[in-house]
């Protein structure tokens, strides 16, 4: 009880913990409250007992966290090229120089020429044209998602109906349906087909006066597979009204090693009227809704007032850009990585971390594209393999909780933790070395 009592007495006062340099220091970095919380932490460890009244400042400079946003650099070792959760593509050195440059003032919307109010994003619209030459317009707003709701309320709302398929009717993911979200907008949807078979001639039975659009979804994580059949946009272009192609990833011209993933160039060339698409899927850039197509279309949706709340930040505007006139995406680079390459690269690590005393082997496995396309494409590829007990660790052990090392996610396979190298960077491998002998020790 006594002793309770002294250290109570002893455990200093905020202000004079707070005097230390350098957690006067951190509170220029990092702000008052933050630095405030972790002094409180640890006045309580003191009060507690659980460390000396004396060592309550180096308690709480330990505790600060490194930077004032709580989002954790991840290394992405899941074999999942495009993970939701983890922030999906990562962005080029050119694009992160460019949000960079661009989170400060700058001339998003403005004509340094003339001093007036300029086009926003022009540049970034001017690349995407560029990218994509059967666009005769594009416009670019927050996601894929904002862009069919645009479209839905541009061309649709008041209960006019959107055409589309029963085996496209899909779900995007935590909970979210796209004929819901369609729906959300006053359109409504007329179903035609069935699960697995859908033909041009059920579309056309389906177009009346109330028709706005018809509207083609690319179903970028799941496939139907067996006795099926489709309406290619081709055919449907034929129709009396607009065809709308939701391509999904965001690739704007075919890839060879995706030859079953739609892209904006084909799909407007064959007769849509207008195509969406993601930006940080197969494009690899900042989240961002592409929407590319015929020039009034496209004007009425970047004209309507839902336009205004849809549209894209600053920095989105530079990285989107970088992304289309810069270097080559990393998703881009990944996505061809070959297995050759990638398994050395796992003897490499394996190799230097042979001194832990860990079982640490090298295994094939296959990559995926992920949520945001290629559903069924299995990509070879190549994996660390360590002792599950290790997941844990890797993803929030000391060293990530201070900020010194990123947080690492693989994949549980067969009681083992896989880390597989498609999703990671070359230049990342040091790291993740770095962070597995810091987990096993
Ligand atoms: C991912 C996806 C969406 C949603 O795109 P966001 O950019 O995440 O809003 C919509 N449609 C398809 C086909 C998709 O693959």
């Amino acid at each position: 009880m006594v002793a309770l009592v002294d250290v109570r007495r002893l455990t200093p006062r905020t202000d004079a913990v707070l005097a230390d340099s350098r957690l006067a220091a951190a509170e220029q970095r990092l702000g008052r409250p933050i630095v405030l919380s972790a002094v409180r932490r640890a006045q309580e460890q003191a009060r507690s007992g659980q460390i000396e009244p004396a060592s309550v400042a180096d308690a709480a400079v330990a505790d600060l966290p490194p930077l004032a946003a709580t989002l954790t650099p991840v290394i992405n070792a899941t074999g999942v090229l495009l993970h939701t959760n983890l922030g999906r593509a990562p962005l080029s050195a050119a694009a992160r120089e460019a949000v960079l440059a661009a989170a400060g003032n700058t001339d998003v919307e403005f004509d340094l020429i003339s001093g007036q109010r300029g086009r926003r994003g022009r540049g970034m619209l001017t690349a995407l044209a560029a990218r994509v030459p059967a666009a005769e317009a594009v416009h670019v707003v927050n996601n894929n998602a904002a862009a069919l709701v645009l479209a839905a309320t541009a061309l649709a709302a008041g209960g006019r109906e959107i055409v589309m398929s029963r085996g496209e009717l899909i779900e995007i993911g935590d909970g979210f349906r796209l004929p819901e979200l369609l729906e959300s907008t006053g359109a409504r949807i007329r179903e035609v087909g069935t699960t697995n078979r859908t033909t041009a001639g059920d579309y056309a039975g389906a177009i009346g006066p109330q028709t706005a659009f018809v509207l083609k979804v690319h179903p970028s994580n799941y496939r139907i597979e067996g006795f099926t059949a489709g309406a290619s946009v081709a055919e449907l272009a034929g129709l009396s009204v607009p065809v709308i192609g939701d391509i999904g990833s965001g690739l704007l011209a075919p890839h060879p090693l995706l030859p079953d993933e739609p892209d904006a160039g084909s799909w407007l060339a064959a007769g849509a009227a207008l195509v969406t698409a993601s930006g940080d899927k197969l494009l690899g850039g900042p989240q961002a809704g592409l929407v590319l197509g015929q020039a009034d279309l496209v004007a009425r949706l970047a004209r309507h007032p839902l336009a205004r709340a849809l549209r894209v930040d600053k920095m989105t505007v530079a990285a989107l850009e970088a992304t289309l006139a810069g270097p080559r995406a990393p998703v881009a680079l990944q996505l061809e990585a070959s297995q050759d390459e990638l398994i050395s690269r796992a003897r490499r690590i394996a190799g230097s971390l042979e001194t832990l005393d860990i079982d640490v082997r090298v295994e094939q496995s296959e990559a995926a594209v992920g949520g945001g396309g290629a559903p069924g494409v299995g990509l070879p590829s190549a994996a660390v393999s360590l002792p599950a007990e290790l997941a844990a660790e890797l993803r929030s052990g000391a060293a990530v909780r201070a900020g010194s090392l990123p947080a690492v996610v693989g994949r549980i396979e067969n009681g083992r933790l896989l880390l597989d190298l498609h999703a990671v960077p070359a230049a990342d491998d040091e790291l993740l070395t770095a962070a597995v002998a810091a987990a096993a020790s």
